[in-house]
């Protein structure tokens, strides 16, 4: 639906995209992901027309968009501020994206009617935007930008001014409306759980470039390089001693877990201001093991250094035996189960892991 190809985009000296090939596919829901500066929101308008480009071309749904104007592209925009008219009703906001359109008003009526029942507003259209909250406001923008039926839309950090709750429920419903009306998304974020939990793909991407392009699940077990692994979820790292190499794999040595070999597909890039190779692991990959319970597998003593509660699930630090004195200590989770003792900071302890949860970078 749409792709770029070898896009540059040069604000004067500043080179804010640099060279992104990428192809977004009809119907998917897909985000841009990054921090802050790493130019999502210029790529976003690039496929909005907002914003030209450098070099590069620019397609969808096949046509080179290099000619064409915004307001002729088959795209819609919505907005973080929700850029409603707080004077005119919810109707009459939906409304204002047909105000070019040539239909009797009763068929306009009726495909108003139809996008507030899309984004959940049905019998609303007589209430005064003003009166409405930060989540009905954002539904509004929605259904107005749905109305035109566009064949993407493109959503820029919609849901950031929203509070925590109201977030996690438009997210779901973001999802619903997206699969209900079969057009392309696409979503620019900095909130690598928003991404995880909306998107078929993410593209993730720092300095002007997308690091890594996959589905949520790969991202989060398999990240490319050191960067996107850090950016994505809690991953822990401890140096890595690199000891042999063939063509099984590479053997390390790390302090706390002794010596592993790891296959190529667990071996990624290490970033240029690493300070060195590095082995990392989620803190849901070891389990603490209570004193009773036999391992079968690997086995790393340590203490607990600290203990932090959330409610479904308990974070604990860890010291391994034979870390460093100074090195930070390693986070693990557990969910917590109603009844079950949580150990206490400063017990000994055991963690119970395996290769396949580790990844080299190196
Ligand atoms: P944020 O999440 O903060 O919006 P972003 O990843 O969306 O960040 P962009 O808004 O795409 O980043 O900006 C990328 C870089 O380009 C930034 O360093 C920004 O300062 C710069 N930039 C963006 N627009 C312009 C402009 N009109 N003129 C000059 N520099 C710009």
């Amino acid at each position: 639906m749409i792709a770029f190809q070898d896009v540059h985009k040069h604000y004067g000296d500043y080179h804010a995209l640099r060279g992104i090939t990428a192809t977004i596919r009809e119907g998917e829901f897909f985000s841009l992901l990054g921090p802050s500066g790493c130019g999502k929101t210029t790529l976003l308008r690039t496929i909005a027309g907002f914003e030209g480009i450098s070099s590069g071309a620019v397609l969808i749904d096949g046509k080179d968009m290099a000619d064409v104007p915004a307001n002729v592209r088959p795209t819609n925009m919505v907005f973080q501020s929700y850029a409603i008219f707080p004077h005119l009703t919810v109707a009459q906001n939906v409304a204002f994206g047909l105000r070019r359109d040539p239909r009797p008003a009763a068929e306009k009526a009726r495909a108003v009617d139809e996008a507030l029942g899309m984004v959940g507003l049905s019998g609303y259209g007589n209430r005064a935007a003003h009166a409405l909250s930060g989540g009905q406001r954002q539904r509004v923008a929605l259904a107005r930008a749905l109305i035109l039926k566009p064949k993407v839309l493109l959503l820029d950090e919609p849901l950031s001014a929203l509070d925590r709750k109201m977030r996690e429920q438009m997210q779901i419903e973001l999802i619903k409306l997206q699969r209900q009306v079969g057009i392309t998304f696409v979503l620019v974020t900095h909130d690598q759980e928003e991404a995880l939990v909306m998107s078929d793909r993410i593209a993730v991407m720092f300095d002007g470039e997308i690091a890594q392009l996959d589905e949520p699940e790969s991202l989060y077990a398999r990240p490319v390089d050191r960067r996107v692994a850090d950016f994505i979820g809690v991953m822990n790292f401890l140096p890595a001693d690199i000891r042999s190499e063939d063509a099984e794999g590479v053997t390390v040595r790390v302090a706390g877990l002794g010596e592993v070999t790891l296959p190529p597909s667990q071996i990624s890039r290490a970033m240029p201001g690493d300070s060195g190779p590095s082995i990392g692991f989620r803190p849901e990959t070891m389990t603490l093991l209570s004193d009773a319970q036999d391992a079968t597998g690997k086995v790393a003593p340590g203490v607990i250094d600290e203990v932090v509660y959330y409610g479904d699930m308990t974070y604990f630090d860890v010291r391994l035996d034979g870390m460093a004195a100074g090195a930070d200590p390693v986070r693990i989770s557990m969910r917590n189960v109603f009844g079950r003792d949580v150990p206490l900071v400063g017990t000994r302890t055991r963690l119970a892991w395996s290769p396949g949860g580790l990844v080299l970078f190196r």
